[in-house]
Parts: C-alpha cells; structure tokens; sequence
C-alpha cells in the first residue's frame, strides 16, 4: 500500500496536498467580521476577540523505532480564557499549522459559546502523519508533546481532548504523562479517555450522535422527512461513522461514505457494518464490493438529501458549491466550508447547520466528562445522552431564531450568538490591569 511504502522521513514532513489554499484562520476572522457586523460590536473588543491571546509552538525530538531522531513541530493555542478553563482537541496531522490550529482555537470559543459551556477554546496539532508511526513511536510523540505544553494545560487551565487522528488512548498517555510530571492522578487535564481513566459514556459517539441531532431538528423546519432520505458522509472517523449509523438508525439511506483514502457509493444504501468490516480489514472504504469507488471531491456532488462533511476543512468552496444537491448540509468536521461556499449555498437554499453547532456535541459531552472527573461521579449513558439531546436541541432553536431575526444564514446566525456571550462576559470582567 502507498502509504505504508513512504519513507519513515515523511512523517514529519508537510505534504503539499492540502486541499483549502487559503490561510484558515483569515478564513475564521473572515467569519468573524461578519457576525460582528450584525452585532455592531465595538473596534475595541474586535481587536480582543479576533486575536488568539496565547499560542505556544514546540520543537521536539523522538527517538524513532530504529535508532534514528527525528525533530517534530507542534502547537497548542488558546483563543481566550475570558469565559473559564479553555477547551479543545488535539490533533495529528502532516498538513497541521500554527494557522489551522489558531482557527481551530477560535472556533473552539464560539462552539462552547454556543451550547453554553463554561469555557474558551484552545486547539492543539503536531505536524506528523501518525500513521507512519508504530505504537512506541507514537506514545513516545505523545508524552513528549504533552510536557512540552505542560505549563499551558491543566484541570483548571486548558482541557485537552481527542480530534484528527487522536483517540481514548492518546488521551490516556497525555493524563499519564501529565499525572507523572506532576506526581499524581489528574483525570480531568483531559477528556476523551478511555471509561476506566475516567472517560465518560457516549463520549466517543457524541459529535456523531449531536451532529444527527441537529439533522432531526433541521428537518423538522424543513418539513422534510428522513425515512427514506438519502445521507452522504465525508469521513469515516471518530464523527463520520457513527453520525452513518446513526442516520441509517433513522431510516435514511446512506449512499456514500469515504476516509482519506477514497470513498464508496450504492445509490441503494450502503451496509454499514459490512463498510466496517471492511475498512477493518484493508485500512479504507474504498474497493468495497458492494460499492462503486468515488474520489472525495465527486462524493460531494453525488444525488442526496443529507451531506455530512465529517473530515478535514476547506471541502465545500465557491466552485463546488453551485453544484451540490443536498438540502441539508451538518458540518461534523470543523471547517469544511469557505465563506464564498456559504453565500452560494444560502442563496440556493441548502440549509446548513454550521460546524460550531452540528458538531458541539463532542465538546458537550467532554463537558459532561470534565464534571464527572471532577465530582468523581460517573453518570449513565442515558443521562447523558438526554441532556446531550437537551442542550443541542435548545442551542439549534436559538440559532435559528437568530438567523430568522437578522436573515442571516445559520453559521452567521451561531457566530453572532457565540460572540454575542463572549464580548458580554469579557466585557464584564474588564481589562486588566
Ligand atoms: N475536537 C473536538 C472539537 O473540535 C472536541 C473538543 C473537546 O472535546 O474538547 O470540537
């Protein structure tokens, strides 16, 4: 397979392949100046809110499997500790920059804003492409990224969690390794863990099962049905997959699916379990018997009710846009859409539930995870799901009221909501000195 075959070098070596040409976080203060005019926010708190208040880049040495070190570049950023403890993933990928992280940091903000979550954000990525990495390689990376932040990250200070390719077992080397260097256990520097760490139930699943929550809700404003619907999901990772099973739960045909390897089509619906399995078995979806191969790019135009981009950022643009047939568009990646890509979309009426609502399920749950580390008290699944379903549903009602109220689209309309709480809060709490 190619990607095995590429030298161990590649690891930490950017690819060129990076779909989205813009500079992300321009990208987010883009966004940002546009809820900020609906808000009429003042120039003084702009100049605050569009700006990350603290960004640490780190360059560290792992020793490789075969005696070789290499030298890794990573980040963690926090856009603004003005609402708590700040709040947000980690990930590893070989196209990471400072940039994309401070973005993704900005969005945190918003996004915990949203659904009302007592935090800032903060983002985390090392340039590395994980899967180059053995087992030792990659915990080695992990624990000495982790002391790297050190100083930044904390039960009180700023929460790490799982993103792109990191899991419940990157965030139990982080707790560990952050537990050592401080000389006990601390369960709650980190959410995403595995049950027996601390880790909540329904963790894993909660940015797919919030993001089809959001679904339900915008059908139901649609007047649209989901038995029968037809769903495409980009991405078969920690949202993707569960957010196809759980449509496929509702009664909607999924017809597609992909990884960053390629994807899968049936205009009949596709046997999920049997795409598993399969994945399982060869690393990727695509090459599924009962399936036509289909790039990632063409997945996006592929007949369809529901598309769920839940992979990278930067995936719908102003040239796709025009030619993409879904009603509903709930974005369980950060990003995947350009602010040029938005207006054609609004003007053609696909409804899209902006990524810092349709995928604020995963942080929400972490919330949930955070509490119960600190309470050391474990709730049930049920429990959480309820007030998973709770807080989405009354989030998705004020976001619409709002988009409903200064006729903006609901990305703006969530924006404006975010902002809206965080300018309030920092406004309370004045500048200091
Ligand atoms: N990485 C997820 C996100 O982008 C979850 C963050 C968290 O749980 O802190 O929302």
């Amino acid at each position: 397979m190619a990607v095995e075959t590429l030298t161990r070098e590649t690891a930490v070596e950017s690819s060129q392949l990076s779909h989205h040409e813009r500079d992300l976080f321009e990208v987010a203060v883009e966004q940002f100046e546009i809820a900020a005019d609906v808000l009429g926010l003042d120039d003084g708190m702009r100049r605050v809110l569009s700006c990350c208040q603290r960004e640490l880049t780190v360059n560290f040495p792992v020793e490789m499997d075969d005696g070789s070190v290499q030298v890794f570049t990573g980040h963690r950023v926090q856009h603004n500790t003005g609402p708590g403890p700040t709040k947000g993933g980690i990930r590893y990928h070989q196209n990471v920059t400072l940039a994309e992280v401070k973005a993704l940091a900005m969005w945190m903000t918003w996004k915990c804003a949203v659904v009302g979550l007592p935090f800032g954000g903060a983002k985390g990525g090392v340039q590395v492409n994980p899967k180059l990495l053995s087992r030792t390689e990659l915990q080695n990376l992990t624990r000495r990224y982790t002391t790297e932040i050190q100083p930044m990250i904390g039960q009180n200070k700023d929460i790490p969690a799982p993103d792109v390719n990191t899991n419940p077992q990157v965030m139990a080397w982080l707790m560990d390794t952050y537990s050592m260097n401080v000389g006990y256990s601390v369960p709650g520097v980190t959410t995403g863990k595995p049950l027996v760490l601390g880790g909540s139930e329904g963790r894993n699943e909660a940015t797919g099962r919030g993001c089809v929550f959001a679904v339900e809700q915008a059908a139901k404003t649609l007047g649209m049905d989901l038995t029968g619907s037809r769903t495409v999901v980009q991405g078969f990772g920690n949202a993707g997959a569960v957010a196809a099973r759980l449509m496929a739960e509702l009664g909607s045909k999924v017809v597609a699916v992909s990884d960053s390897r390629g994807g899968t089509h049936n205009p009949n619906g596709l046997d999920l379990a049997a795409v598993a399995a399969h994945k399982a078995r060869t690393g990727s979806v695509s090459g599924f018997r009962e399936g036509e191969d289909v790039a990632n790019d063409d997945l996006l135009l592929l007949d369809c009710d529901v598309l769920i981009p839940a992979a990278l950022e930067g995936q719908i643009t102003g040239e796709n846009a025009t030619r993409i047939t879904a009603r509903i568009i709930a974005e369980a990646a950060n990003g995947p859409t350009l602010p040029e890509a938005d207006t054609i979309l609004y003007d053609r009426g696909v409804f899209v539930l902006p990524d810092i609502f349709a995928n604020a399920g995963g942080v929400t749950v972490s919330y949930f995870e955070w509490v119960q580390d600190l309470q050391a008290f474990p709730w049930t699944e049920q429990e959480v799901n309820q007030r998973l379903r709770q807080i989405m549903t009354r989030a998705y009602e004020a976001v619409h009221e709002t988009s409903q109220k200064y006729k903006v689209h609901m990305r703006t309309a969530a924006l404006a909501r975010g902002i809206a709480r965080v300018a309030e809060l920092n406004e309370l709490r004045g500048i200091y000195p």
